[in-house]
């Protein structure tokens, strides 16, 4: 047998090690949960859903033309990044220069395996020839920077290259090897999906055999040196991939052994057994890998006693803890437990999740990481229990959160994302407010967010054994095999995020009756949603937060129509978030907006507007536009100018001017298309008047 894209011969069953593994629809996905015991749906295989167009099809282009190659250039610029030299130096390609040492961040190597997992996802779709063969090359040079034993760390290795006589494994936790080794994983069963070659996942094997080693014999303690746990999902997908079960059993031992760590911390996620853990806590970016690897496990082995942990903590962030934009991670610095009674207990924690309703949006974190955390464990989630709450908030933070990290350009990217900037807020933070091309001290956000766009189409179907689900809309195609027997294509139609109006179309389905289950998002209306087969309206409630069923025997040419009503929304926050009190924020079906400061009358300044209270929906007008070239849909509608005395504003405190407030005409653009026109101010929340 060949792999159906690719040519390359697979033999139904692939040789690899000792492991021999049949390949079958839904086993060349992304996440590989096709024949996971207690997972409800799985993916469709790379390549088979693909953007057509619309503001994802725009996001995938820019993807692959500006993105992938922009990165690679940082990496191979050595003014810019050490990423490729290390590896170079690593792999004994020195060029004789023998003194050099590495240079950058020891996570380096796993900011560049998310970059290659980006590369392998698009050759997914696009099958060009130059990128299979860059893929190769890389590949080679990964495989001579690996130590014979599997470990895989360009500090260690090229250290030992050079003699140095003092280098260990894993003597410090802030060298991120198993992070480093993870991402390898991850990276290369994406390859091997995505091109039928075994080249990289060999080399996987290997680090993942050197960890199962290791973790036989290192202390508890050495658990803690886990940090930022992007293998507990990388070692699951290889499970996956080869069938090996030394790889779940290494995963299942992972979760295990943090639990007899004696003095951990909140920070990483370990001061409570997972199993007590009911709230989320310490750095977002390692608690939101943490959960997702963890689901993983809990598909593979049913276990409730870390399902339970996971489905409060994921009641935890959304109750309390999110952002409107789907990020997570409200605090540079913190403590935690903050206001215990036993001035011992406190510890400190940064990057990190903050209490209950602290929600800053000035000084908000919100690394972009953690909001692909956030997305890679809903995901899971939604695998395991087919639950559209998941799906929603996918959706929420991959409209919002994931695609504000990088500009409309594809070449300048946030580490944090505030949801309000003001010019006079000008004390150092201790990064960028505005995008930046590069982030030599952590590039960890811009390839992530980078894979996640070039993933997004991933995520629209998945299927199960009686089953098509539509978990995200967009302009796409989707030809498949289905596990119940027989191939699904179809077209979906629409330009969403814009509007509701969707359209399936489809053209092949399996001779027996399938389920189409559709997404009817949580953010839509009661009573504002249509369904139609070939013109003829269904009957049923559609309610949010719910997939809806049409289960019948599809015939090619059927027409199915959904029609969600689109209409802007005025939200507010709980009132314990202190930050937001007396404000509002205005979101059109799944985008979030915000105002920004090119888009006011000359004179007014950004803290002067207010909306009115009241009013109906005819005061909203959506107009369509550009914005740094790429399609935006901006909102418009009526809005105060509050008067401001300009002599004393400066003052920490000062009297209100009792002018009567003037009205102009206010245009709001999604928050993801903000920074994109010079250095702005900008904020998605509005005080009321
Ligand atoms: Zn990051």
């Amino acid at each position: 047998m060949r792999h159906p894209r690719t040519g390359v011969l697979t033999g139904g069953l692939i040789l690899l090690g000792l492991a021999a593994i049949p390949v079958r629809g839904g086993e060349r996905a992304l996440v590989n949960t096709a024949k996971s015991p207690d997972a409800r749906m799985y993916m469709v295989d790379l390549g088979d859903a693909q953007w057509t167009g619309g503001l994802w099809g725009g996001r995938f282009a820019v993807c692959r033309t500006t993105m992938i190659p922009h990165i690679w250039e940082l990496f191979q610029n050595e003014k810019d990044s050490h990423v490729w030299a290390n590896l170079l130096l690593a792999a004994g390609q020195d060029q004789g220069v023998v003194d050099r040492r590495h240079e950058g961040p020891p996570f380096d190597d796993g900011d560049f395996f998310k970059w290659f997992e980006a590369l392998a996802q698009t050759y997914a779709v696009t099958h060009d020839p130059a990128t299979d063969a860059l893929m190769d090359r890389i590949i080679g040079v990964v495989a001579q920077a690996q130590r014979a034993d599997g470990y895989f760390h360009t500090p260690t290795v090229i250290a030992e290259r050079q003699g140095a006589a003092a280098v260990k494994e894993f003597a410090d936790r802030n060298h991120f090897e198993t992070y480093n080794m993870g991402h390898l994983m991850t990276a290369a069963c994406v390859h091997y999906r995505a091109t039928g070659k075994t080249t990289m996942l060999v080399l996987a094997r290997k680090a993942a055999d050197y960890l199962c080693g290791f973790y036989q014999r290192a202390p508890p303690e050495l658990a803690r040196n886990a940090i930022c746990p992007s293998h507990y999902m990388g070692v699951v997908e290889l499970y996956r991939a080869t069938g090996d079960p030394r790889y779940l059993e290494l995963a299942k031992q992972l979760i295990e052994i943090r639990d007899e760590v004696k003095d951990g911390a909140d920070q990483n996620q370990d001061r409570v057994p997972f199993r007590q853990m009911t709230k989320a806590v310490g750095h977002a970016v390692r608690a939101n890998y943490l959960y997702a690897g963890v689901a993983d496990v809990v598909a593979e082995t049913g276990d409730q006693t870390l399902l339970r942990p996971l489905e409060a903590i994921d009641r935890d962030v959304v109750d309390h803890k999110l952002y409107l934009t789907g990020a997570t991670g409200a605090l540079y610095d913190g403590a935690s437990p903050d206001g215990s009674d036993d001035f011992d207990d406190i510890q400190l924690v940064h990057q990190a999740y903050g209490r209950d309703f602290q929600l800053p949006n000035l000084t908000a974190y919100n690394e972009s990481c953690a909001t692909v955390g956030f997305v890679l464990w809903n995901w899971r989630m939604l695998l395991l229990t087919g639950d559209a709450r998941y799906a929603d908030l996918v959706e929420q933070s991959l409209y919002n959160g994931v695609l504000a990290g990088i500009s409309l350009d594809g070449i300048r990217y946030f580490y944090v994302n505030p949801l309000r900037k003001l010019r006079d807020f000008a004390w150092p933070l201790r990064w960028s407010r505005e995008r930046q091309p590069n982030i030599q001290r952590s590039f960890c956000c811009p390839p992530n967010l980078v894979r996640t766009i070039a993933e997004a189409q991933d995520y629209i179907y998945t299927l199960s054994r009686d089953a098509l689900w539509v978990n995200l809309y967009g302009a796409s195609t989707l030809d498949t095999t289905w596990s119940g027997g027989g191939r699904i294509k179809l077209r979906q139609e629409t330009d969403y995020p814009w509007s509701g109006a969707i359209k399936f179309t489809i053209s092949e389905a399996p001779a027996q009756p399938v389920a189409l289950r559709l997404r009817i998002p949580g953010w839509s209306r009661a009573g504002q949603t249509a369904v139609s087969i070939n013109r003829g309206p269904v009957a049923g409630e559609f309610r949010p937060g719910t997939y809806f069923e049409l289960r019948r025997t599809w015939q090619p040419g059927d027409v199915v129509q959904l029609d969600i009503k689109f209409q802007p929304v005025v939200l507010e926050a709980n009132p314990l978030v202190e930050e937001t009190l007396n404000q509002v924020a205005v979101r059109n079906g799944p985008l979030v907006y915000c105002l920004e400061s090119n888009d006011l009358p000359a004179g007014v300044r950004l803290e002067d507007v207010a909306l009115p209270l009241g009013g109906g929906s005819d005061r909203f007008t959506i107009n369509r536009r550009q914005i740094a070239g790429a399609d935006v849909a901006t909102i418009s509608l009526p809005a105060l100018v509050l008067p401001r005395d300009r002599t004393d504003v400066d003052r920490l405190y000062h009297e209100v001017d009792p002018a009567p407030p003037r009205t102009i005409q206010l245009t709001l653009i999604p928050y993801y298309a903000w920074d994109n026109r010079g250095d702005t101010e900008m904020t998605v929340w509005l005080p009321v008047r």
